[in-house]
């Protein structure tokens, strides 16, 4: 007995924050929290309601591996697509694994205005590679967007990526071994005779896309968002000081 009682406060603890669709058919999820996430729709970081849901009955007599549901993003009203792998199919409920795959993604986007177009043609394949999922195909996009990067700002510029590659380690207080890597597939391995490029899982993917946006940001964002200010800045003093000479129509007659 004693046992028996040791064993159920766990047990209660573990059925009340494992994501699981009981026998009416509701999805209760981590924590019997509600879902957050970013809306492919409207890009939104919103809550997400379900309003589909399988039947607990059919899922018993199928006992699929994966269970598809369908929720209602509470910013846009659109439909969210997710997949959850079913961990256990106990008598009185549903086990889900607690990562979900969302069968439409986010889009990543980033404002290329001020981008050589080289630059921005490959970073943009970069993005829809990433957002796909493709995190080794975006790695691959990211280096060939970097060596866009060096041939447009030569050795110099090079070397000034390198020191603000460094700088945002040292900002975000980067792991060691994801800078590395994150160093090697932009950079590339001086030493190396047959220079690869490292495999990336997804947050490693993820760290490497915030870098990418970072550099870009720093290298031509900043300085054309400036240039454009300074530019609006010098038509206004311009306007003020040498006002346009109001000149008479020849006289048509
Ligand atoms: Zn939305």
């Amino acid at each position: 007995m004693i046992m028996g009682r040791l064993w159920r406060p766990d047990q209660e603890q573990r059925e009340a924050t494992v994501p699981h669709i009981d026998p009416e058919s509701h999805l209760i999820c981590e924590h019997g929290k509600r879902l957050v996430l970013t809306c492919a729709h409207c890009q939104v970081l919103a809550h997400a309601s379900p309003i589909a849901v399988p039947r607990f009955q059919e899922l018993q007599s199928y006992r699929p591996a994966q269970i598809g549901v369908v929720l209602r993003c509470d910013a846009c009203l659109a439909p969210i697509f997710l997949r959850f792998t079913a961990r256990a199919y106990a008598p009185t409920r549903i086990e889900l694994a607690p990562q979900f795959a969302e069968v439409e993604r986010a889009r990543e986007r980033f404002d290329c205005t001020y981008l050589p177009e080289d630059v921005e043609l490959l970073f943009k394949e970069a993005l829809t590679c990433f957002s796909g999922g493709a995190h080794n195909a975006f790695a691959s996009m990211c280096r060939r967007t970097a060596q866009a990067l060096f041939s447009d700002l030569g050795e110099a510029g090079k070397l000034k990526l390198f020191d603000a590659l460094n700088e945002v380690r040292d900002l975000t207080a980067l792991a060691p071994d994801t800078f590395a890597k994150i160093r090697s597939v932009l950079f590339g391995i001086a030493s190396d005779p047959r220079p690869g490029i490292p495999l990336l899982h997804s947050h490693e993917a993820g760290v490497l896309l915030e870098v990418m946006k970072d550099l870009l940001y720093q290298t031509y964002v900043r300085r054309g968002r400036l240039e454009q200010a300074m530019r609006v800045r010098r038509f206004f003093y311009e306007e003020a000081h040498n006002p346009p000479r109001v000149s008479s129509l020849p006289n048509a007659g």
